[in-house]
Order: C-alpha cells, then structure tokens, then sequence
C-alpha cells in the first residue's frame, strides 16, 4: 500500500500538470453526503424531513416546494451554511498543497463550490453540473448566472420555520421570471456563455498537455 502511495507521490512530483476529476466520494470524506440521511442533515433540516418527508441534501435539491419562500428558505439555508460559512477542511486542503506551483485544471460534478475557498483557482475549476453558490433565470431568458452570495445570506438570516420573507424571494433582473440555483437541472444551464466557456477551457488545457506529463487525479468519481 504504501508502495502505491510512493509511485503516485512520484506520478505527480514529476508531472508537467495536473487534472484533477472530483465527484461525491470527495464530499463525502470531508463529510458531506449528499445521499445520507446522517447526523448532520437531520440536525440541519430535522424541520425539512418531517414537513415534506425529505430524506436527504439531494432530495432537497430536488423536491418541488410549494411555495418560492419554502424553496429558498431550504437552498438558503444549505447554501450559507456548506458553501459561505463553513471553512476549508484537512483534506482540501492537503489537495491544494498536493497541487503546489503546478498548473491544473479541476472538472467536478460536486456543486458546493469547495475548491476555492480552498485557495484554487476560479478559471481552472469547471463544475459540470453547474454550483450552488451562483443563481439564475429559470426561465432562461439569456442572462447569464450570477453570484448568490449576498442574497442567500440575506435570506438565511431572515428565514423562520422554513420560509423566508417574501420581499427576499429573487427574480430575474431581465424578465422578471423566478430564479433558481445555477445547477444542471434544464437545458438552459447548458446554453450559457459561462459554462460554454469553461468547456472550452476544458479542452484547452487537455490540448496544451497532449503529448506530455499529465497526471490525473480521480478524487471520489464512482462509474
Ligand atoms: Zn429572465
């Protein structure tokens, strides 16, 4: 085993780059499961799973609330409390140190935005399925995604037994239509500029490291 370790440290000592994949595996050993109805979602949303018979984060994700103020009192409330308040773990950071000078570029499917915080950087992490710190369009009318972090804090500040003021409840700034977190839940996340960019990015970097060292590092990524 520690041999592996060895020949691995080595891969990566003597790479010219580094691609780094990350799926939940990775969440789940800084311990946050998506999937699980542990400890910390029934201490967080224990009024969630009794109300609506949530079982799990993705659940939550999912689920159609019946009201925009129930919808972001759950998503505000995830949001502050995973992607803005909480700090950087061991494990990410041991990642960033792991990386040191080299260049990389990051795709993931995780959306709780945890790379940088961790200190790498924001154009060379491409989040797949999109992240829940930006916000957009449901009715993807050609705005492109934006920063949430204000209005999610303002909202998880005011939230009271799972509903927020309705006067916080966000609409688009272009149509007015309601706004929903900047995830791959329709073919609208698809179409905009920003992740049509981070695709080509993507690519970029595959290109510029063809034919040379590149280490890759699956972190957490199942079939
Ligand atoms: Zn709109």
């Amino acid at each position: 085993m520690e041999e592996n370790f060895r020949n691995i440290y080595k891969a990566i000592q003597e790479a010219d780059a580094l691609l780094i994949g990350a799926s939940n595996g990775l969440s789940i050993s800084e311990g946050y499961n998506i999937f699980a109805d542990d400890h910390w979602f029934q201490k967080d949303f224990g009024d969630f799973r009794s109300r609506y018979g949530i079982r799990n984060i993705l659940q939550g994700l999912f689920f159609q609330y019946p009201t925009e103020e129930s919808k972001w009192a759950f998503f505000s409330r995830l949001i502050s409390r995973k992607c803005y308040l909480e700090q950087p773990g061991p494990v990410m950071e041991d990642l960033y140190r792991l990386v040191g000078s080299k260049d990389y570029f990051i795709v993931t499917s995780n959306g709780e935005d945890h790379f940088v915080p961790a200190g790498f950087d924001r154009d060379k992490v491409f989040e797949m399925e999109g992240r829940l710190t930006q916000s957009r369009c449901q009715n993807g009318c050609g705005t492109d995604p934006y920063e949430n972090q204000n209005e999610i804090l303002k909202m998880a500040e005011a939230e009271k037994n799972g509903q927020i003021p309705s006067e916080l409840v966000p609409c688009c700034s272009c149509c007015g239509g309601p706004v929903t977190v900047n995830m791959a839940n329709s073919n609208a996340f698809f179409q905009t500029e920003q992740f049509q960019k981070k695709m080509q990015d993507y690519q970029n970097f595959i290109k510029k490291y063809h034919g040379k060292r590149l280490a890759i590092l699956e972190l957490g990524v199942g079939w």
